[in-house]
């Protein structure tokens, strides 16, 4: 009996979510290259187990880490000694974490929507939510939405993508992806309501039936299931894929350097512990692989938009070099204008560029990849917030994050739809 219950207590432990009592998100602003120097060396130090929300870029771009209770001290005296300037900007993350899992739990408490009418998409919901959700937008709309498996994840789960189209054969297309890094829960929310909004619109909103009438879109929401469903069982920050590592106890890779374009290079890491950790090879991640292949296989990609959060930008290639896109004007452009028209609904300000003079340098992020498959049109989004939240924006947060992101997604469509043929 005793062995029993030690037992049960053990599985407990282990299905137990990890807790972040404690944790502190700072907010670190260096005001010259000395101080940006000893933020890389705090960065740097593993022991410590810093989470970096937002990386050391310039003196003029906060810098965002989460730090566990246990490494307070030190990275407070660093900074003090470095006399360095932060503000917290969460103060305990598991009070907030408790919060966003009370009003998940509230919400799950409602009965299973019957139909996407009564799916709620003012909240965060799980993996099996949103893949329900998929199905039934599929039934219900059989003549528009379909559902493709693109592939596998490590952990076996299907790769879903939706494709919304009204007839034709190996018509032009746009990719939108949400959800590649999965503790980004905003955007995989934004995704499910972009879906929704597209049945609803499609043959009221006359540019989205344009858009439709000559091209197909391609939505993938849940771009890590893997990760996405570990954020809602085990670890809400997580970012990764959960392929182990041999050799290493460390877990997953960073998707979004695992792409073919200037892999391995400086601006991702060779660590399998670093949340940028790049892979053993490029594609060595399947649901990087998944959207390779289907890239490549379909062939008349011209536009590609890969959707994260947070920090309120429009950006476009290239990440991995400082050489200028061939077409950096016409992205350019169309980014401002992209970010003019998103603005226009609740004046939500957004940053636009290339990734590297934008960030810094990033090497083997998808939209360099897309770029240099030759379409043109590709994009990252990080939507919002500017760091009140981070990765934990409030849900009553996602209609008007979902609803002010589809205006810039209509603008770079719809210039991608004229501009193709
Ligand atoms: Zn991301």
């Amino acid at each position: 009996m005793k062995a029993l219950l030690v037992f049960a207590a053990l599985s407990l432990a282990v299905l137990a979510r990890d807790t972040f009592d404690g944790h502190q998100v700072l907010r670190i602003s260096a005001k010259d290259e000395l101080q940006l120097s000893a933020l890389r060396d705090l960065e740097a130090l593993d022991h410590l187990q810093l989470d970096i929300w937002i990386g050391v870029r310039d003196v003029s771009t906060p810098v965002d880490i989460r730090v566990p209770a246990f490494s307070l001290s030190t990275v407070k005296s660093h900074l003090d000694y470095y006399e360095i300037q932060y503000s917290i900007m969460i103060r305990d993350l598991q009070v907030a974490l408790d919060e966003e899992a009370e009003e998940m739990d509230a919400a799950t408490r409602d009965v299973e929507p019957r139909n996407t009418d009564a799916f709620d998409y003012s909240r965060y919901h799980t993996i099996e939510e949103i893949y329900n959700f998929q199905d039934m937008l599929v039934s219900e709309n059989p003549n528009l939405v379909s559902k493709i498996v693109i592939g596998r994840s490590y952990e076996g789960r299907p790769i879903n993508v939706l494709k919304f189209s009204t007839g034709g054969t190996s018509r032009p297309a746009i990719w939108l992806d949400t959800g590649i890094h999965s503790r980004e829960w905003v955007t995989q929310a934004s995704g499910t309501w972009f879906a929704k909004n597209i049945v609803d619109t499609y043959g009221k909103d006359q540019v989205l039936t344009a858009i439709l009438d000559k091209m197909d879109i391609f939505l993938e929401i849940v771009t890590n299931p893997d990760g996405f469903a570990y954020t809602h069982s085990k670890n809400r920050m997580w970012r990764k894929t959960r392929k182990p590592n041999p050799g290493s106890s460390c877990v997953g890779v960073d998707p979004n350097r695992n792409w073919d374009a200037g892999f391995g290079g400086a601006g991702a890491s060779s660590s399998p512990c670093s949340e940028t950790y790049r892979g053993p090879s490029a594609n060595s991640e399947s649901e990087v692989k998944a959207i390779v292949d289907f890239v490549k296989s379909h062939g008349n990609m011209k536009a590609f938009v890969s959707i994260h959060a947070y920090s309120q930008m429009l950006l476009f290639p290239y990440g991995f070099t400082k050489s200028p896109a061939r077409d950096h004007g016409e992205l350019n452009e169309l980014a401002k204008k992209a970010i003019t028209n998103l603005a226009s609904l609740y004046g939500t300000r957004y940053r636009y560029g290339s990734i590297i003079n934008t960030i810094y340098q990033a090497s083997g992020g998808t939209i360099d990849w897309t770029y240099d498959q030759g379409i043109k049109y590709s994009y990252t989004f990080e939507l919002r917030d500017t760091g009140r939240y981070g990765f934990i924006l409030p849900a009553n947060q996602i209609l008007p994050t979902a609803k002010e992101t589809w205006l810039a997604l209509m603008t770079i469509m719809d210039h991608s739809s004229r501009n193709s043929y």
